[in-house]
């Protein structure tokens, strides 16, 4: 029988109310990370729907980097880390964006991707859309194409695809 991705998924999420403040409800996936076979139907499935349409996989920090890695290990392609501010030695481009209160920043490599690459964008979460609208400016700063945007989880009551304009958006589970 085909497994129903959304419902492993959905079976292996914590939610953690007032987290990392009153009123949110913080989606925690810890329990997905620490199932081996639950994790690997997850990353098979992401893994499957790029193969052979992209040429790198980035995952934003920081739990972008938990799931990212091994969907590029799976596709045999390069894994570009969109860090925060200041982490990454070495030439970098940066992107700002607005948070709720204030504003953060994002960077990656220069030398990171080419023009014309296809990227993948990796995260666990798309709440406002503002982290993954700020990673996609970058890479396509540089000249990459972000073929795909995938997440594990929407906040859809969020409208973050609104700001990801017509690049094509995945999520293994939408929350109303
Ligand atoms: P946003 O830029 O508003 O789409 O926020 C996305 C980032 O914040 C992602 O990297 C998520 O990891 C994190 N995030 C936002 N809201 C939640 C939530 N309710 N539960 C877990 N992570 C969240």
């Amino acid at each position: 029988m085909p497994v129903d991705i959304g419902q492993v998924l959905r079976e292996h999420t914590r939610e953690i109310p007032d987290f990392p403040k009153p009123g949110i409800a913080f989606k925690d996936l810890t329990p997905l990370f620490a199932d081996a076979p639950a994790f690997q139907q997850v990353v098979d499935d992401i893994a499957e729907r790029f193969r052979g349409r992209v040429d790198a996989v980035a995952g934003v920090e920081a739990r972008g980097f938990i799931i990212g890695p091994p969907v590029a290990l799976a596709l045999g392609l390069p894994f570009v880390a969109v860090r925060k501010a200041g982490k990454l030695p070495g030439e970098t481009l940066s992107q700002e964006y607005d948070l709720e209160y204030g504003s953060a920043t994002i960077e990656i490599s220069t030398d990171a991707v080419d023009a014309g690459d296809r990227v993948l964008v990796i995260d666990d979460v798309l709440a406002t859309g503002g982290t993954a609208a700020a990673a996609c400016a970058l890479l396509e700063r540089t000249g990459a194409k972000v073929t795909g945007i995938q997440m594990l989880m929407e906040l859809a009551f969020l409208h973050g695809r609104d700001a990801l304009g017509e690049r094509d958006v995945h999520v293994l589970v939408s929350v109303d």
